[in-house]
């Protein structure tokens, strides 16, 4: 069992799905930084789809997202996106290479399945798919049909996630969220059947009420549906970000040290039962890319999360997606209606972002390799720098340092974006802005 040490944990820090982290997103970027991005790609790029649309909208969600309820929005926002599939690719050389297309959100499904089609002949038409092009998609459980499922087998999706977060009917009632067991079991075996490969369940802990019984069953019920990975996050309560979560009775909600109880418990089970751990809070049976790339030591990290995807390029489309080049970030506009808007006039959406300096790229990579590989070279100026306070890490042997390489021991996983976060010169008011870093 891990070892708890409350005050390692007490400041909030990044998930580190970027670095900078999009908290140093500002408007100090500009269209034409962007567009000189795109007319430089070259090599491979991955594609990610922001559908921002959900039959039914969860209550502990923070994603950019809304209820499908219109089917004008709906239309209308997938017009939008074709403008902008045709104008971002008329930048991107023909000799680019798209390798991978991951379709997140929002729920993708909430669209209507002849979309996904038509989608997908836009992209073939308009960037250059490499042969071997990996397909992945987010789908919501509670709107998968039948009819889907012979649209992904068609499309050739190899890869789903499946927003699961519990199977006990409790804490589904909680946390608005409730599909029954058997719905989720249907759409395992659709989505087997239509050849998905590579299958992910999205699992909290930390829910209002919830045990570890609770979360082991849950688990036990995920690795018996032969999850091929499972992401374990914890549930970060901050209703003064995201107002849905005000539903939720946070009275109810687990304290720290359960909190970590049930995350140390969690990795245990799942290291117990088939699954190598992926990063601080990923696990993927040992036959999946994931798990291949963790060992290999080529696993990665972007905008969805943990990722064996290893391009360079990440080029968003749709409303509030990131694209991230080696020297640039830049998020599209989140709302809907500018984002529309921008379209309309010929404009890309892309409005936020930052510059990646040379040192934000080297500290970047010291994040990255922490979080992904559990150690990462560091100069002998920035570590005598960080020494200071990576001493209370140090003293407790949560990490060491040999010959220039900080390393993160077994022990010090949970505290692992604590570790990375001191080589974070950004960070310093974070404690309303990011969640618990268990
Ligand atoms: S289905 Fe997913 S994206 Fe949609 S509201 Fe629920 S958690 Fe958020």
């Amino acid at each position: 069992m891990w070892p708890y040490y409350p005050e390692l944990l007490a400041i909030p820090v990044p998930r580190y799905t970027s670095f900078p982290t999009a908290a140093e997103f500002s408007e100090d970027v500009s269209q034409a930084d962007f567009l000189h991005a795109l007319e430089d790609v070259s090599g491979e790029i991955s594609l990610y789809i922001h559908i921002p649309f959900c039959e039914k909208i969860c209550w502990y969600c923070g994603c950019n997202t809304s209820a499908a309820n219109r089917t004008d929005r709906v239309t209308s926002y997938l017009d939008t996106l074709h403008q902008e599939i045709s104008l971002v690719a008329s930048r991107v050389s023909k000799s680019a290479k798209v390798t991978r297309i991951s379709l997140g959100g929002g729920s993708p499904n909430a669209i209507a399945p002849i979309e996904l089609v038509r989608l997908f002949v836009a992209l073939t038409v308009e960037f250059s798919l490499s042969d071997d092009v990996v397909l992945s998609m987010e789908l919501d459980p509670r709107t998968m049909t039948a009819q889907w499922a012979e649209v992904i087998a068609a499309v050739g999706i190899g890869r789903a996630s499946l927003g699961v977060q519990t199977f006990a009917p409790h804490l589904q009632e909680a946390i608005g969220r409730v599909q029954p067991m058997r719905h989720i079991a249907q759409t395992v075996d659709w989505l087997r059947e239509a050849g998905v490969t590579s299958l992910n369940f999205d699992l909290m802990y930390g829910l209002p009420g919830q045990t570890w019984d609770d979360l082991e069953s849950t688990l036990a019920q995920a690795a018996e549906m032969g999850a091929d990975r499972i992401a374990l996050f914890g549930y970060a309560h901050v209703p003064h970000l995201i107002s849905r979560q005000r539903k939720i009775d946070g009275t109810a909600l687990p304290d720290q040290a359960a909190r970590f109880t049930m995350a140390a418990k969690g990795h245990a089970y799942l290291c117990d039962n088939g699954y190598a751990p992926v990063g601080f809070d990923h696990f993927a049976r040992g036959h999946d890319p994931m798990a291949l790339a963790a060992k290999l030591g080529i696993l990665g990290r972007n905008f969805q999360g943990f990722t064996d995807d290893s391009s360079p390029v990440l080029i968003g489309l749709g409303a509030s997606a990131i694209s991230s080049f080696p020297g640039l970030h830049m998020q599209n506009e989140k709302n809907a209606g500018r984002y529309r808007m921008l379209l309309s006039q010929g404009k890309c959406s892309a409005s936020r972002g930052v510059v990646r300096t040379p040192e934000d790229r080297e500290r970047g990579d010291i994040v990255m390799r922490l979080l992904c590989d559990g150690k990462a070279e560091i100069g002998a100026g920035q570590l005598a720098a960080a020494m200071p306070q990576l001493a209370p890490f140090m003293e407790r042997g949560l990490v060491s340092c040999d010959d220039g390489t900080l390393a993160i021991a077994a022990d010090g996983l949970p505290y692992a974006r604590s570790i990375a976060a001191v080589f974070d010169p950004y960070r310093q008011d974070s404690v309303r802005r990011f969640s618990s870093a268990i």
